[in-house]
């Protein structure tokens, strides 16, 4: 069977087949069979073009140019070549993309940060970079003088202050959170093409540091407000949804199209500048990421977007020798055991694997990495946390190819807290409904009633469901109609349990 995708031609966007989509060529009208082997010979580029019939592919022949010329840039700097995950990364800063490199420590996220930032200045744009502490902001002066061999001005926030109603074009302003906050009057009608955010957390804590870093990306307070508005709406459509609301959802879908359409032509794409955020974990969630989702296209990706060259393999620990199956991988290996193992079990699996001939450690401090790194150790055993040493920090890609989970890795989460949150409330109620819980009036109610919350209210709600604040007039009421619900969902979460030994939901609520 043959497949046909319409609008899908990379270079005319008219219909092509999956075939040729999977071969990254585009539709046989832009490139005719017979051109296929001449192609193979001298390059699709060389073909297409000399066919005249370069279109949508233009642009991707720029940015070919562009990262050829960056990879250039970036070894003249560093003397190194990309890393595989830095030319993934390349391609999308250099198609202009805001988003968060998200990877743990050591993949080379701020040397490639900081070559893009001194590239952009060295083309006379200017750049914003936020560190979180005055400590950083010296380091990362130091690292980008040094990069950049004085080729642009690089201002700390003394000399911005200083300079700040005569700046040269073409720089790297490298400030702090606390100074830009102290000091926003300073950055009335600055623009900036590029800003570069170092440590998320901390700016995400601030709404204004947000809108500021915005407006001098080139966005209009009419822009923030859209935006907002279309996050509001998407997330009364989402409880709309789980209510079954066919009525509302049809309203409030068309409100929404409206609205994005409004925020589509308040932004002016061409003229926003590009927001790249370094973080070592992701985990951003939040009114205000959704906010920066609408208005730059900003996505939070994980690492795991591009590094899918990986085998899964799963077995019954029971049928598994762990040392048989490690002596057969290439490599290091790390080894985690499951939280409710605990570091006993961590402890007697390291002592097996060392009876059995395999050099393992138990990674209870730094130590063992550098065993790890000198060939000391070839194996890593530690338990599966979220903030354990093997989980954070560990840059070894030359030394680590494998990961034995001992033990299924989990989180725990509590069921009484996630229903105390309305999102998930509503969402538990939609699963529990799928198995039989009937959903009656007062359930139906709550879910109109939130519904209809803007996600500041939402925010005031969950915060009275957990006894954090003390609500009035509506609110209280609706908080103690949920709170009537929330028993009745739990109670039958643990019958279903109790009853089939577990509960597995569509998705995690
Ligand atoms: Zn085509």
């Amino acid at each position: 069977m043959m497949m046909i995708i319409k609008g899908a031609c990379p270079n005319c966007g008219g219909p092509i087949t999956e075939k040729r989509l999977r071969a990254g060529l585009p539709c046989n009208k832009c490139l005719p069979d017979k051109y296929l082997k001449e192609v193979r010979e001298k390059g699709l580029r060389h073909v297409i073009t000399s066919l005249g019939k370069a279109k949508g592919l233009v642009n991707v022949f720029l940015l070919e140019d562009e990262l050829k010329e960056f990879e250039e840039f970036f070894h003249s700097l560093t003397g190194k070549k990309f890393w595989s995950i830095q030319k993934a990364w390349a391609r999308r800063i250099l198609a202009r993309e805001s988003f968060a490199l998200i990877a743990p420590t050591g993949v080379g996220k701020t040397t490639l940060l900081q070559t893009y930032a001194i590239f952009r200045a060295v083309k006379g744009a200017e750049v914003l970079y936020i560190v979180p502490t005055r400590e950083l902001m010296k380091q990362v002066i130091s690292s980008l003088k040094t990069l950049s061999g004085e080729k642009v001005p690089i201002l700390d926030s003394e000399q911005f202050k200083k300079m700040r109603d005569d700046l040269p074009k073409g720089r790297i302003d490298v400030l702090t959170h606390a100074f830009i906050f102290r000091n926003k009057d300073m950055f009335d009608g600055k623009r900036y093409s590029l800003v570069v955010v170092d440590d998320f957390d901390a700016l995400l804590k601030s709404s204004s540091l947000i809108d500021l870093i915005l407006k001098a990306l080139g966005i209009s307070d009419e822009g923030i407000e859209l935006a907002r508005k279309v996050v509001a709406l998407k997330s009364e459509l989402y409880f709309h949804k789980y209510a079954g609301n066919e009525e509302k959802v049809n309203e409030v879908s068309t409100k929404l199209y409206e609205t994005e359409l409004m925020l589509a032509n308040a932004i002016g794409l061409e003229s926003v500048g590009q927001l790249l955020i370094a973080s070592a974990t992701g985990r951003a969630k939040g009114t205000r990421i959704k906010v920066l989702r609408e208005l730059l296209g900003f996505e939070v990706g994980s690492i795991m977007d591009y590094l899918r060259n990986i085998v899964e393999l799963v077995s019954p620990a029971e049928e598994v020798d762990l040392a048989d199956l490690i002596k057969r991988l290439e490599g290091g290996t790390l080894v985690f055991v499951s939280k409710e193992l605990g570091i006993s079990e961590a402890k007697r699996v390291t002592e097996y694997l060392n009876s059995r001939g395999i050099k393992a450690a138990i990674a209870n401090s730094r130590k063992p990495l550098e065993w790890l790194r000198e060939g000391k150790a070839d194996v890593l055993v530690g338990v599966s946390t979220y903030y354990g040493i093997l989980t954070r920090g560990i840059d070894e890609p030359l030394r680590i190819y494998n990961t034995v989970f001992w033990g299924v890795p989990k989180f725990e989460f509590n069921l009484e807290s996630l229903l105390t949150n309305p999102r998930g409330l509503a969402k538990a109620l939609y699963e529990v409904s799928k198995k039989g819980y009937e959903l009656g009036e007062e359930e139906k109610y709550i879910l109109r009633a939130f519904s209809r919350l803007s996600p500041g209210k939402l925010k005031v709600l969950q915060g009275g469901l957990r006894g954090y604040v003390e609500l009035e007039g509506y609110l209280k009421e609706l908080k103690e109609r949920t709170e009537a619900i929330i028993p009745k969902v739990l109670n039958f979460i643990s019958r279903y349990v109790a009853e089939n030994g577990k509960f597995v939901t569509g998705s995690y609520i």
